[in-house]
């Protein structure tokens, strides 16, 4: 997708804060933290989100959430612990278009899902 942003990362296009990379997963510092660790999962290959996935997706979902916990270790959380959020479409607050899981840490952050 020529237009959008998280495609431009992907292809260096515009710079981003890389901190893992593997062949279909790409891992970078959210522009706007929300916590003292706040990183953005995203597959290589477009998805608009989650509802886009199919079954072809099944192992490129998995390879996410592996890759969420090196992220997590790389970053100091994984053994206090963190929050993978995905947020899909309009109501679910989805701003960009391009599927992604915010890795959220560093601080405790409640025991209730954020609404
Ligand atoms: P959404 O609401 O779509 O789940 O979240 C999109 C996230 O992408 C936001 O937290 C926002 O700060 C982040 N973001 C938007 N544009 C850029 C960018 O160009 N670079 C980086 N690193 N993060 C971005
Ligand atoms: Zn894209």
């Amino acid at each position: 997708m020529s237009d959008c942003i998280f495609c431009k990362i992907v292809n260096k296009e515009i710079p981003a804060e890389i901190v893992y990379e593997d062949d279909q997963v790409m891992a970078f510092k959210d522009i706007n933290p929300v916590t003292p660790v706040h990183i953005l999962l995203i597959p290589k290959k477009h998805i608009s989100d989650l509802t886009a996935i199919t079954e072809e997706d099944k192992e490129l979902i998995g390879q996410i959430h592996i890759a969420a916990v090196k992220v997590a270790e790389k970053m100091g959380v994984a053994e206090d612990g963190f929050r993978l959020v995905n947020n899909c479409k309009e109501h679910g607050g989805q701003v960009v278009f391009h599927l992604h899981f915010h890795l959220l840490g560093g601080k405790h952050l409640g025991t209730k899902p954020p609404a």
